[in-house]
């Protein structure tokens, strides 16, 4: 069976559904080809259940894109107020966390309700387990699914990043990307806990689920949050955010204890001793933690030089990570569809009239704390004006 339509939209996800809701709104007829049973199913895994649906303190210095200046236009015109208002309309209770922050008080299920009733309300019609098989074009869209044909002279691809591949991430977008001639930076886990050596496994490993407050850095960045032991390596915010900006085989430089001396006490203690630098240690780090780091990084000696020499080490404990944990247990993935590719006020292709890519698919990632929906939104908002 062929169906028209004045716009089809590739992935039911974030960005898919409030471009959907737009262009409906604005009389387009549009329909949703959405691969899953249900829509929006990162955003219900997202946030721990609650959904961080964005992020009052949003700046274009929150995101990674090959362009820095690309996502500014449409985080401009669609910005965390537009989608609170929305939030609000449809009576959704939330509260800000930590960092301008903001979750649902009950679950993300409720983003997922305010989305299809926004869609429902603009007129959207939404189609579930629509695997797309093939996309042509000519003078319109045609994208196949089985025995139907969807067609319109408008493609809005926001089938989402390869993360979470088990709820049905996909590489479509990428894909189609390379069919219509469009360039790709390449794509990357990031907001990902990070795998050390297996030297370093041995050393840290049974201390799994101890964090403390550290500042981590690359040569580019630095985030000061919280870092958390796991049995293959490092995680928790911190650690998640720097991901993003970490590339293999490089060093990260982590800051045990910023902002604070530890070794001063040390240094004025009458017995300059291993159980003076335990009782420093134990001041600023997790106990178990405070001990392994000082056993493997006992001083030669006590003096000056080398309790110099420790203070250093403390804030800049370099760890090499081997991996990342990949896509499996990525937030999000970085790079994607060339942001050249795309004009800025509305995602559509330079190259090919009437193709649009918005949300994750695009080289444009956000930080750690609802600064990707913000993306989604944003992006999304900006094609379904356009459309
Ligand atoms: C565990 C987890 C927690 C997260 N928590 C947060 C958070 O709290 N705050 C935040 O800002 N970000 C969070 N993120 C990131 C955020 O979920 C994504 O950045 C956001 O969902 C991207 O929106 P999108 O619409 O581009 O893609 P998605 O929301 O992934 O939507 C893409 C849709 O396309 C569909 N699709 C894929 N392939 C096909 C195909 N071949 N045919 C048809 N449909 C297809 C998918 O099924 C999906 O529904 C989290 C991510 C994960 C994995």
């Amino acid at each position: 069976m062929t169906r028209t339509f004045d716009a089809l939209i590739l992935g039911g996800g974030a960005a898919g559904l409030l471009c959907a809701a737009e262009a409906g709104k604005r009389g387009r007829r549009v329909a949703v080809l959405e691969l899953a049973d249900r829509i929006g199913k990162k955003i219900l895994i997202s946030g721990g259940g609650r959904c961080n649906f964005t992020n009052i303190h949003c700046r274009p210095e929150n995101f990674i894109s090959a362009n820095e200046h690309f996502a500014k236009s449409a985080l401009a015109r669609y910005t965390p107020s537009d989608f609170i208002a929305l939030v609000e309309k449809h009576r959704i209770p939330y509260h800000e966390k930590t960092l301008g922050q903001l979750f649902c008080d009950r679950s993300a299920q409720d983003i997922t309700n305010l989305l299809e009733a926004e869609c429902r309300d603009a007129g959207v019609q939404i189609f579930l387990n629509a695997k797309i098989q093939e996309v042509q074009h000519t003078t319109e869209f045609a994208a196949r699914t089985g025995l139907d044909e969807f067609r319109a002279p408008v493609l809005v691809v926001a089938t989402g990043g390869l993360s979470i591949p088990k709820i049905g991430a996909t590489s479509l977008g990428y894909d189609l990307a390379r069919q219509f001639g469009l360039k790709i930076v390449n794509t990357r886990p990031a907001l990902v806990p990070l795998v050390l050596a297996k030297k370093d496994q041995r050393l840290y490993r049974d201390l799994a689920g101890v964090s403390a407050s550290v500042a981590v850095s690359t040569d580019q960045q630095s985030f000061r949050e919280s870092m958390l032991f796991t049995h293959r390596g490092l995680s928790g915010p911190a650690i998640l955010q720097i991901s993003s900006y970490w590339e293999k085989g490089k060093p990260l430089r982590i800051d045990l204890a910023p902002d604070r001396d530890v070794t001063s006490s040390i240094r004025e203690s009458s017995g300059r001793n291993l159980a003076a630098a335990r009782a420093a240690f134990l001041g600023v780090l997790p106990k178990r933690f405070a001990e392994r780091w000082l056993d493997l990084h006992v001083p030669r000696s006590w003096t000056n030089q080398d309790l110099e020499k420790l203070e250093r080490q403390v804030h800049e404990w370099t760890v090499r990570p081997a991996d990342t944990e990949g896509y499996e247990k990525a937030e999000v993935t970085a790079g994607g569809v060339n942001t050249d590719e795309l004009s800025s006020k509305t995602m559509e292709s330079r190259k090919v009239r009437g193709l649009f890519f918005i949300g994750e698919v695009v080289d444009v990632t956000g930080h750690l704390g609802g600064f990707n929906f913000q993306w989604a939104w944003a992006s999304g908002a900006a094609a379904g004006r356009a459309l």
